[in-house]
């Protein structure tokens, strides 16, 4: 080599060195719309994601504060994951438009509908005329452990298309994740030999029934997102002499005044559970903790 050109030779390595640093450094940035899409992708992501979630846990994901903040989240984000199945219908779109961000087109890589791939329950069962919430089938299946594996899978292939110098860390996290969750479904196993019948707030937690074979009797709510009229609440007292609950669950975003006077009538507990991962929760601690409280409550 000349040795004129050396000390550019140099510059160049340094510069080409400092550009590769810093590409491998730059975690991606992903927006998910919902506290348990955002511990998945945390789980899977490690250092090279930095996640903003939109609903916190005590939102009902139907229904989140569209904040002016979450659209410029969404402008600087390299990736979408959201729900799907019109569970986000009356917010995400809205915020969407604002943000300004091509990227976040159904079909591009930056947006991730983690509904794909799921075995959708209760598909063309609702009755949008009165005023059902579900149209596109059940959209709660994140409280089952196997639906939520199958989002983790297909979010490892996600991020190691869009950072494939990443793709060996997703790969390693993503084992890490489905080995650790072995002891969460041989327990599953147990609860299902118990053949639970349990009474739900919303028809949000189907997906959790299927898996831990839990039968629903009713839901308190005669429609999804219809509230329980005075009439509604006698049904259901009557309702439990003749098919009767262990217990009743619903979320913590769903009201209780009226469904702590239901358990108290029927003698049996209600469970609270999260609506989701509390930030720093991975989503393996989220499901045991959902689970452990059914099997505390469970007789
Ligand atoms: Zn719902």
């Amino acid at each position: 080599m000349h040795t004129r050109s050396f000390p550019v030779f140099i510059a160049l390595i340094v510069f080409l060195c400092s550009v590769a640093t810093r590409a491998a450094a730059a975690p991606l940035q992903v927006v998910a719309t919902l506290p348990d899409l955002g511990a998945l992708v945390r789980d899977i992501g490690g250092d090279a994601v930095r996640v903003t979630v939109l609903a916190s846990p005590d939102e009902d994901p139907h229904f989140v504060d569209p904040r002016p903040s979450y659209a410029v989240e969404l402008h600087r984000a390299d990736l979408l994951v959201l729900n799907g199945l019109d569970l986000e219908i009356g917010w995400l779109p809205s915020l969407i438009r604002a943000a300004r961000n091509p990227a976040l087109i159904r079909g591009n890589p930056a947006y991730f509908d983690a509904s794909e791939g799921i075995a959708v329950l209760e598909a063309g069962m609702a009755d949008r005329s009165q005023g059902d919430v579900h149209p596109l089938g059940n959209p709660h299946y994140l409280t089952d452990l196997r639906q939520g594996l199958t989002v983790a899978r297909r979010l490892a292939e996600r991020l190691s298309q869009l950072a494939p110098q990443q793709k060996t860390l997703f790969s390693q996290r993503l084992a890490q994740l489905i080995d650790a969750a072995r002891p969460l479904l041989a327990r599953a196993a147990n609860l299902r030999q118990k053949h639970l019948s349990v009474l739900a707030y919303h028809q949000s937690l189907s997906y959790l029934e299927d898996w831990l074979g839990m039968t629903q009797t009713a839901t308190v709510e005669p429609k999804p997102g219809i509230p329980p009229s005075p009439k509604r609440l006698v049904e259901l007292v009557h309702l439990q002499d003749s098919n009767p609950a262990a217990m009743i669950l619903q979320e913590a975003y769903y009201p209780d005044k009226l469904t702590r006077l239901l358990a108290d009538k029927l003698d049996i507990p209600l469970v609270v559970i999260s609506g989701g991962a509390s930030p720093g929760q991975s989503y393996l601690e989220r499901i045991e903790a959902l689970m452990r409280s059914i099997e505390e409550a469970a007789p």
